[in-house]
């Protein structure tokens, strides 16, 4: 099974969006520190979160990154 990419989200009621490379949000215009971050597992094809591990594009189920 393939493996999920995990991706650095916001991490701050109501704001859940996806961080940029650089770790900053561009909706809330700041960089978050560590503590108001989560990984989100992604399809590393797709470039889409997945859910329950299953991506919702092409249907693939992937198993987190030891
Ligand atoms: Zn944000
Ligand atoms: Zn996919």
């Amino acid at each position: 099974m393939e493996k999920a990419k995990l991706v650095l989200h916001h991490d701050d009621p109501p704001c859940d969006k996806r961080l940029e490379k650089d770790g900053s949000c561009r909706s809330c215009q700041l960089t978050p520190d560590m503590q108001s971050t989560c990984l989100w597992s992604y399809c590393p094809s797709c470039d889409v979160p997945l859910e329950k591990m299953v991506c919702p594009t092409c249907r693939k189920t992937f198993k987190m990154p030891a």
